[in-house]
């Protein structure tokens, strides 16, 4: 089944409100693809002033807290993340796995906080060079699936996002054929995890996504999109990958 693809971009810790001014473009190209959904996720400072590009353009936040309030400083909850006009939390990036030791049940407490929120959940997940060298890149990220996929999460409230650590920021990617494996993989198991909805669970790709190889890695099976780090940094990289989903 194709499902409508989704390109995200992942500001990380970038990003100014000068950057903001990309957005025009970027807003522009997604309203120019109707067929698709384009969203960004700037740091959270910037998301309430980046939300005046919606609706052609959605954004969302790179994190959120499990709760809804309280004694947390300085930790963000998905509320005041939708209150804002966000509409996506991006849960359990590996750089947040490494940097805060977040595991794999914080991510799937994250995620349906974000979920509850009436926020979509982008859960990454994804192997180590190591793991992947070891033969072990497919149980790593089944792993990964089964403890942090929320068994609620659904076609219109969950997306997986399938990141190599390896290829993150390196300029290095996986095959066509090592991503069309790996996306098959997380297929299966979302359709154990969630039944028939594990089937409407959008599956991106991120990791070294560029101009040059974003129309091979999205033509790829079960590839419904990209999360896109560097190159959603400017509407010269991001808005031809958006055209070549
Ligand atoms: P990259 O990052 O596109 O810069 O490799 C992707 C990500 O970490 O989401």
């Amino acid at each position: 089944m194709a499902l409508r693809k989704l390109v995200a971009g992942n500001w990380k810790m970038n990003g100014s409100l000068a950057a903001l001014a990309e957005l025009d473009a970027i807003a522009a190209a997604a309203a120019a693809h109707p067929g698709l959904d384009v969203a960004i996720c700037p740091p959270f400072p910037l998301i309430q002033a980046a939300v005046q590009r919606q609706p052609a353009l959605a954004i969302g936040a790179q994190d959120c807290h499990t709760g809804t309030s309280g004694a947390h400083t300085g930790d963000v909850a998905a509320a005041l993340i939708a209150d804002v006009g966000g509409r996506y939390a991006i849960v359990g990036h590996s750089e947040r796995r490494a940097d805060h030791g977040e595991d794999d049940a914080l991510v799937r407490a994250k995620a349906e906080a974000a979920i509850a929120a009436g926020l979509v959940a982008i859960v990454c997940v994804g192997e180590t060079e190591a793991e992947r060298d070891a033969g072990r890149a497919v149980a790593v990220v089944e792993g990964q699936l089964d403890g942090s996929v929320p068994p609620a999460g659904t076609g219109a409230t969950l997306v997986v996002a399938y990141e190599p650590v390896w290829a993150i920021g390196t300029g290095r990617t996986p095959s066509a054929g090592d991503v069309g494996e790996m996306h098959g993989a997380i297929r299966a198991r979302l359709q154990t995890l969630l039944g028939g909805e594990g089937a409407k669970v959008r599956i991106l790709y991120g990791g070294s996504v560029k101009p040059a190889n974003a129309a091979e890695l999205m033509a790829v099976a079960d590839v419904d999109g990209a999360l896109v780090g560097g190159a959603s940094l400017t509407a010269e990289q991001f808005v031809p990958i958006i055209a070549g989903a």
